[in-house]
């Protein structure tokens, strides 16, 4: 591969977003175009965004406002003179009398709110129909433009089709180089769109192939019917301290129903936070317990994890033999456990995803299922298939895909959804405040202690650091004042497990009342008393990340409060937290999210080791998702096709390196 042209700082910028090479540098997409054309003071509508060349009458002068920098200088623009105020350029310096090209919004009475004012300005470079790309923090949409076209020629050279002829022609698509050259060098709209064709085409393309390749090898597979005692599990079910919502029991059915067929199960169990998941995990290994068979259940955390051992041992009762295993284990009890697994000792294990990368070997596997993952990735599914047999596999996830979706990204799965929460669920209210305007809910809070709850607050950052967010530490030393005489501690990811485990203990004891954190609580933790969260800094979280951290609060009976803070004034970053605010219905929020930062992300697709689509949206490129699938499809049946077989090939190059069997 062609290394690309770079200078060192610029290599550390493309870094922190992401992009190490030079098809990653293609696939950096715009996120969006604006066009440029000079307008004239005629022109100039009030709080419409306006792009102008003036000649520049007075000097650019720096005064700072606190953190910010203002630059205020005059041009003149059709015999008018306009005053323009650009924020937070300190280093700008312009000769006089020379023209500069302004970008921004015109705020009326001759006043424009730049976003970009630029001397040098070239015509090709900054007129026309200008890319627009996502930034990192130390970067700016000159210095992604310069790389962009330092790297032109390189990118163009290494744009191939890789996309079979016969489905280019099919489809009238142009060719690579020509999307390349048109998604990222547009001349104009139409431009745009063709490349946006292509490209949409060729992820989708890809994405159904490494599907159909992978279905047709995991999929339709046959296995032993599981026979248990159903009044076993009926009796068991009677015993639990609550009655079982219609959702659990239909999904429970469902998975039941799979177990005693002779077809795998491929399912995935959806539904949102707090919704009772874990209950119906728990009677499915149940089940597969009474059928002869071991389970296991993968967990993202070892907080997790130990939760889930305790609760199951308590559900269990001896009657099953239950073991927890995660990286920290010491070197005896993980040898032990591995060998009871071997022989059969253990029914079933919990631990975390990372140690099933080792291979273990179990006497008689029927039933993985991982939970808070919307992985369906290269391994798991290696996961399935353990010693010629083949184990039923079930997937939990928190962010509710609709079924239609979820076949769509995942082929031919199953799902299960749970809609309704447990009765007695009191809901929970969010609200966004400025982060200065804490001492406003002080009382409340205080209220809350005095009532026996308790309270999260995360913070994004561990210690403090440049990005001025609040951090974990910091927090500690302010709110362990602040809360007197209630016990603030605190707990992160660089903790000992042996000191993450004790302050999660002490919490769930409520010896602790405040407790700081990073996300490390996000997933699963079940803390009933606790109601309250406290989230600092929330603009540095994704919107499904809030909802999931809002999970954690509306576990028992008693009414959850969320409060976000933030320093932003960003509108946009304030109508994004407002999704929050305004709606705790999880799939609207994943949907949100997914409109902000593209469907990989939603729903684990990046690494799920499918190839990423990074313009193309599961929701509304219906038609291209019809017509890659039909193709795809077609692809894999005609495989020995020269074209065919090469873009197989390529896929499974770059996308199935571990094969399943
Ligand atoms: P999630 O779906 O987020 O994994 P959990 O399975 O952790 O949710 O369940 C959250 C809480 O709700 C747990 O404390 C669990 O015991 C409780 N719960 C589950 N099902 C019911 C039910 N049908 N009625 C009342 N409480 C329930
Ligand atoms: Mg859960």
């Amino acid at each position: 591969m062609n290394k690309l042209i770079l200078t060192k700082k610029r290599q550390a910028m493309l870094e922190s977003v992401n992009v190490y090479n030079l098809n990653d540098l293609m696939a950096y997409y715009p996120m969006r175009y604006e066009v440029n054309r000079p307008m004239k003071y005629s022109e100039l509508i009030k709080d419409q965004r306006v792009c102008i060349i003036g000649r520049l009458v007075s000097f650019a002068r720096t005064s700072r406002f606190g953190r910010m920098a203002v630059n205020n200088f005059q041009v003149l623009l059709d015999d008018e003179i306009i005053k323009v105020a650009i924020y937070n350029r300190p280093w700008l310096r312009f000769d006089m009398d020379h023209p500069i090209l302004i970008v921004g919004k015109y705020i009326g009475n001759n006043k424009i709110q730049a976003t970009n004012a630029i001397q040098n300005y070239s015509e090709d470079r900054h007129l026309g129909i200008v890319p627009i790309y996502h930034l990192s923090a130390d970067m700016s949409q000159n210095d992604i433009r310069n790389i962009m076209l330092k790297n032109q020629e390189l990118m163009i050279e290494e744009a191939i089709d890789i996309i079979p002829s016969s489905f280019l022609l099919r489809h009238q698509l142009c060719t690579k180089k020509e999307a390349i050259t048109g998604i990222h060098f547009p001349k104009d709209h139409s431009v745009v769109k063709r490349a946006l064709a292509y490209l949409k085409y060729e992820e989708f393309l890809k994405f159904y192939t490494v599907l159909a390749l992978n279905k047709q090898r995991i999929i339709n597979h046959l296995k032993e019917k599981k026979e248990y005692d159903l009044n076993k599990v009926e009796a068991f079910i009677d015993r639990l301290k609550f009655k079982l919502t219609d959702d659990q029991s239909r999904a429970l059915n469902d998975i039941l129903n799979d177990l005693r067929s002779d077809k795998l199960m491929y399912r995935l169990l959806c539904g949102d936070v707090g919704s009772g998941k874990t209950i119906v995990a728990a009677i499915a290994l149940y089940a597969n317990s009474l059928a002869g068979y071991q389970g296991v259940m993968m967990v993202p955390t070892e907080i997790l994890a130990k939760q889930h051992y305790h609760s199951f041992k308590e559900l269990f009762n001896d009657e099953i033999s239950i073991e927890v295993l995660y990286s920290s284990i010491s070197n005896i009890k993980k040898k032990e456990i591995v060998e009871n697994l071997a022989s059969g000792k253990i029914d079933i294990l919990i631990g975390t995803h990372a140690l099933f990368q080792e291979t273990l070997n179990y006497h008689n596997l029927g039933l993985i299922i991982t939970d808070e993952q919307h992985r369906f990735g290269v391994r798991q599914r290696q996961e399935l298939k353990t010693k010629g047999k083949y184990s039923d596999f079930l997937s939990m996830s928190a962010t509710p895909i609709p079924r239609t979706l979820a076949s769509a990204i995942y082929g031919d799965i199953d799902v299960s959804t749970i809609v309704s929460m447990p009765k007695e669920r009191k809901g929970c209210s969010s609200y966004l405040l400025n982060q200065n305007s804490i001492t406003t809910i002080l009382k409340d809070l205080i209220n809350r202690l005095a009532n026996h709850e308790q309270i999260y607050v995360v913070a994004s950052s561990i210690e403090d650091n440049e990005l001025k967010t609040k951090s974990v530490l910091s927090l500690y030393e302010h709110l362990k004042q602040l809360f007197k005489p209630y016990a603030v501690n605190f707990i992160h990811g660089k903790m000992s497990t042996e000191e993450k485990d004790r302050v999660m203990n002490d919490f769930i004891d409520n010896k602790i009342q405040v407790l700081v954190s990073t996300t490390v609580i996000e997933v699963g933790v079940n803390v009933k008393n606790a109601t309250t969260m406290v989230v600092y800094d929330a603009e540095r979280f994704g919107l499904s990340q809030l909802h999931q951290l809002r999970g954690r609060i509306q576990r028992g009976n008693l009414k959850g409060y969320f409060y976000m803070l933030t320093n932003s004034k960003d509108p946009q970053v304030l109508s994004r937290l407002k999704v929050i605010e305004g709606s705790n219905d999880g799939f609207k929020i994943a949907y949100e999210d997914l409109k902000l930062r593209g469907p990989g992300d939603m729903l684990g697709i990046r690494q799920s080791g499918l190839p990423g689509l990074v313009l193309g949206n599961l929701f509304d490129d219906q038609k291209i998702i019809e017509a890659a699938k039909k193709d795809a499809n077609e692809i894999v049946l005609n495989h020995e096709l020269v074209e065919n077989k090469e873009f197989i090939e390529y896929l499974s190059d770059n996308y199935l390196q571990q094969h399943i069997d």
